[in-house]
């Protein structure tokens, strides 16, 4: 009856958490998506009442926006044009995918930012039905691809490193002799993590319903729900200390999910995000990459939505009437000569804007400044994830363990117990990564073989040299000489042993240690130091803004959350000035009309 809390760990083991997302080949599916898209600009010469909306940024927080403004207005018989712009030549953000050996008919696509959301993510649970998506789970759900796992009755799935030994180690799954060690090692802390977890979370669950929602004023409602200053105020060390749970559980299960989750550790992040860091049951992802959410919610907003990829909006001027003038570039490659693009500029004229990036990498000059809120630039995390395929497994001996004993397939990391490294990317420490996790076998088709796709967080762009030391074997090399008779050993053998053999048998053959390699260096998500103050939803009047919330929780979900609360207070500002109540979805024609293009649209994806 209790044992479902002893699951937190294992919960952080198989949340594997950002870092383990194994997707469904979905290119051409993505490729169809984008390719259906209107990229005109949309009408902006609609009878005056027609509201013109523009959303910058197309990830979950802009593409959220679309899809609940679509339905607010629709239900309140308010006509609206949207136009989303996104400098990127895709939807979703920092939710995208790659593929490895960059082949989409080879493998899976693989996670390069946002690889997980959970049960209680409500927002996105609900897309995940209403768009019929795919969904893979990662908590005692479907696994996909073929198993890393090694038949050894050793291998572990998940252990946690602290730059000098692999201080906890757990199996897929908890056998009663592993439950025994967990209770031996952390005693009942495990247990009171998870009832604290669930406390902080039902408070935050609240932001989603009337009374609360919508808000006005994250800084007013967290403190209205009793989150700050007390939980988001201090850090998570200080939270948990205060909550009477354990050190030892605290600095090596809690720390490592906040280091892999956040890239932050214990002292320097705040409570409210140590405990979204353990709210891991149900942990999912969208078969063919997470974006798909995304791209579903932003096309559902058709018609009458247009949205333009590849086009950065370079400024926002208020006018003497209360609209906005923006000015965008979009580029687009040249029929001339494809390799080079041609840039086209354009301006154009806006009711209301919705500004969905972290306004400091937006680039934007914004005349004259917003008179009601200027968003701060809060210390992003630079993340480096770095994705690669090998034939090799970990080294044993890079991480103090004997030669023969397999390393767990996912390394997280905490510090030691006598470390306190300093904040930002020191922090660290001794461990020198966040996360090192073998996602799955893949196959190499150039070679016919299959090897390992592995996924790296650490906060400075690895190098040839930790690879090695991590293979446990030079790979600089271009190429190496193999006997085909031991490949498969996943034990490095000794070299002057393999030479012997080598020599011995006569048949090698060369293949590369390192066969692709993918770095990608993200502002990942704030430094979520303890704060009481977040950025405001509303910068003037008719402007809006969804990335305050990252400095309370960055999700992709509390973004979404957030870009449906704009919704809601901006179809409520219509309502309030007479708009809407016509009944229909105020195109004049009942709704019959836009409701069957609607019909079309969403069956199209
Ligand atoms: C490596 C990594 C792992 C993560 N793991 C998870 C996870 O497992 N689960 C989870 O829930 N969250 C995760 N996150 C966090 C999550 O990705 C973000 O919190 C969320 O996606 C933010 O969405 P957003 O729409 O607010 O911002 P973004 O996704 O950043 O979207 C903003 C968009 O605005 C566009 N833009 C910016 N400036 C302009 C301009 N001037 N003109 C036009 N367009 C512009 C950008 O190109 C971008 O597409 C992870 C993030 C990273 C990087």
């Amino acid at each position: 009856m209790f044992l479902k809390p002893l699951l937190v760990p294992v919960a952080l083991a198989l949340h594997l958490s950002w870092v383990q997302a194994q997707q469904y080949p979905d290119h051409h599916d993505h490729q169809a998506i984008l390719n259906s898209q209107n990229n005109q600009p949309e009408e902006t010469t609609a009878a005056q009442s027609t509201k013109r909306v523009a959303i910058i940024g197309a990830g979950a927080a802009g593409s959220s926006a679309a899809y609940h403004l679509r339905q607010y207005a629709n239900a309140a018989g308010i006509p609206m044009n949207i136009s989303i712009f996104e400098k990127n030549g895709y939807i979703g953000g920092r939710s995208t995918t790659v593929w490895a050996y960059d082949d989409p008919d080879a493998n899976e696509p693989v996670e390069l930012g946002a690889s997980i959301f959970v049960e209680v993510n409500h927002i996105l649970m609900k897309a995940v039905e209403d768009f019929d998506l795919p969904i893979k789970g990662f908590f005692g759900g479907e696994k996909t691809g073929k198993s890393t796992r090694r038949s050894d009755d050793e291998a572990h799935a998940m252990g946690i490193w602290n730059g000098e030994e692999i201080v906890f180690k757990i199996k897929d799954s908890m056998s009663w002799t592993d439950y025994g060690k967990l209770f031996w090692r952390y005693g009942l802390a495990p247990l009171k993590a998870r009832s604290l977890m669930k406390e902080v979370v039902g408070k935050f669950e609240k932001m989603y319903d009337e009374p609360v929602f919508p808000w006005k004023s994250l800084s007013n409602v967290v403190y209205q729900l009793g989150l700050s200053p007390a939980v988001t105020g201090v850090t998570g060390e200080e939270y948990l200390k205060e909550k009477g749970i354990g050190e030892l559980f605290s600095r090596e299960i809690i720390q490592a999910s906040t280091r892999v989750n956040y890239a932050q550790n214990l002292n320097a992040i705040h409570g409210v995000e140590t405990m979204v860091c353990m709210a891991t049951d149900g942990a999912m992802a969208i078969a063919g990459g997470n974006w798909r959410i995304f791209t579903s919610m932003a096309h559902a907003a058709t018609p009458h939505t247009s949205i333009h990829l590849n086009t950065t909006v370079l400024s926002i001027t208020r006018e003497a009437d209360g609209t906005y003038t923006l000015t965008t570039t979009t580029s687009k490659p040249s029929s001339s000569s494809p390799s080079s693009s041609v840039l086209t500029t354009t301006t154009s004229i806006f009711d209301i804007l919705i500004l969905a990036a972290p306004l400091q990498f937006t680039n934007l000059t914004i005349h004259p400044s917003p008179r009601l809120h200027t968003p701060s630039a809060i210390p992003y995390v630079h993340l480096h994830v770095t994705l690669f395929t090998t034939p090799y497994l970990l080294s044993p001996l890079a991480f103090n363990l004997p030669p023969t004993t397999p390393v767990p397939q996912t390394l997280l990391t905490t510090l030691q117990p006598s470390e306190s490294p300093g904040s930002g990317p020191a922090g660290v420490g001794e461990a020198g990564f966040f996360s090192i996790s073998v996602l799955r076998e893949v196959e190499n088709r150039g070679t016919g073989g299959r090897e390992y796709l592995y996924k790296i967080f650490s906060p400075h762009r690895v190098e040839d040299e930790f690879l090695s030391s991590i293979l446990g074997r030079d790979i600089s090399s271009e190429s190496e000489v193999v006997d085909p008779a031991t490949e498969e050993e996943e034990t490095p053998e000794p070299e002057a042993q393999a030479r012997h053999r080598r020599a011995k048998t006569g048949q090698t053959k060369s293949r590369k240690p390192i066969s692709w390699l993918h770095r990608h260096a993200w502002h990942s998500y704030p430094y979520e130091t303890p704060r009481t103050v977040f950025d405001e939803a509303q910068l003037d009047d008719d402007f809006w803004y969804t990335a305050g919330i990252e400095g309370f929780i960055s999700t992709m979900e509390t973004s979404a959350l957030m870009g449906k609360n704009v919704a809601r207070l901006v179809v409520d500002g219509w309502e309030a000035e007479g708009m809407g109540g016509s009944g229909g979805d105020g195109y004049g024609d009942g709704g019959r009309v836009e409701r069957e293009k609607d019909k079309e649209a969403k069956t199209e994806l």
